[in-house]
């Protein structure tokens, strides 16, 4: 396609799913080590290969003028990249213009507590933040060293600002299952929905993933012993499926990309803090959208990349974690993706 008609045509793949939804990872470095998630000795990108804020702006603000209405920040930890609120900041003109519809991050809440009025006052109005626990000890053995109390307080730093949060808790087997309705109970207590994920085979860890996974159509079963749980018919579009929890009147999601595909409805696409744009979450194609972006101060040659990238973007993705196939399905880790 011509460059400057790029610019601005919207991204429909070649399986007729329109992308509307950006996940960018600012950084793949985190100030926890969640055992699942990364290797304790996890080696992390030279800063220099790291796209800069502006490009990242500008990098987001091509997606934005070809149809992209919701923006996540993720990582690694979004919110430990220097300077992340100048980030923010600056997209929040696309909330002001009405470009974008939402502004929102995924954050593991570390830094909530000094972050959340201002990212509340840049239009963010819903959070997610990742918590597998409300068990200090259990918290240390997940994150490898870090201290719940900074999370808990960064929650309430964060609803105290206004912002909805949302729980994710990936469900581990022995670890957290039998604390499960108990988080839900918490969770729902202050009116945040939670949503449980179950553990997906990306990147080496340093051990296998057959002892950390739990299915959560399992899960679903033991919980359905205890509350009432009625499905819910929305969708946001995401992987998650809902039902409502009669007992505690909030709402728990389960993604499975395990045991059920979610790839039908798939509208979104991935870019790493390098410019790499995944446009599936579960294959290994990798576009550089780094090299258009620096070759030109026009965006027509990085628009031209984006239309590339999406009309490769495979019909979906088959994730197999058994004892024959206990070896990550994906070589990039969570954290470069950004979840
Ligand atoms: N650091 C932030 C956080 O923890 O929310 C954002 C990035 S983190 C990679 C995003 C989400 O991915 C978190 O909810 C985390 O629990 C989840 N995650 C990480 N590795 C995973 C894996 N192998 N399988 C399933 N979920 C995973
Ligand atoms: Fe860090 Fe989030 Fe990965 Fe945990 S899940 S190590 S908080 S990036």
């Amino acid at each position: 396609m011509n460059g400057s008609t790029a610019l601005s045509t919207p991204m429909t793949d070649p399986f007729g799913r329109t992308i509307s939804y950006l996940r960018v990872s600012v950084t793949d470095r985190c100030d926890l080590r969640c055992f699942y998630c990364m290797s304790e000795d996890m080696t992390f990108l030279p800063k220099a290969n790291l796209l800069t804020l502006e490009e990242l702006d500008r990098l987001c603000t091509a997606f934005i003028a070809k149809g992209v209405k919701k923006l996540r920040l993720t990582g690694g930890e979004p919110l430990v990249r220097r300077n992340v609120m100048t980030l923010v900041r600056s997209l929040s003109r696309h909330l002001s213009s009405g470009a974008l519809n939402e502004l929102t991050l995924t954050t593991n809440g570390t830094q909530l507590a000094k972050y959340a009025s201002e990212l509340a006052d840049c239009g963010v109005r819903r959070i997610n933040v990742s918590l597998d626990t409300l068990d200090p000890r259990k918290f240390r053995e997940i994150t490898r060293w870090g201290e719940i109390d900074k999370v808990l307080e960064g929650i309430e730093a964060a609803r105290a600002a206004g912002l909805a949060v949302k729980i994710n808790a990936v469900a581990l087997k022995s670890l957290n299952e039998d604390e499960l309705p108990d988080l839900m109970r918490w969770a729902h207590g202050k009116g945040m929905d939670l949503t449980l994920i179950e553990v997906m085979p990306m990147g080496e860890i340093g051990s296998g993933r057959i002892d950390q996974y739990l299915p959560l159509s399992l899960v679903r079963a033991r919980l359905a012993q205890q509350f009432t749980l009625t499905d819910l018919a929305e969708s946001t579009g995401g992987p998650a499926r809902y039902v409502g929890v009669a007992e505690t009147g909030g709402k728990l999601g389960f993604i499975t990309p395990m045991t059920h595909n979610f790839c039908e409805s798939c509208n979104r696409v991935r870019v790493t803090c390098t410019g790499t744009l995944h446009t599936c979450l579960g294959h290994e194609d990798a576009s550089d959208l780094r090299k258009p972006l620096r070759a030109s101060d026009d965006d027509a040659l990085l628009a031209d990349a984006i239309d590339r990238a999406i009309g490769l973007k495979p019909k979906g993705h088959d994730f197999i974690i058994d004892r024959r196939h206990d070896r990550p399905s994906v070589s990039r880790h969570m954290s470069v993706t950004g979840g």
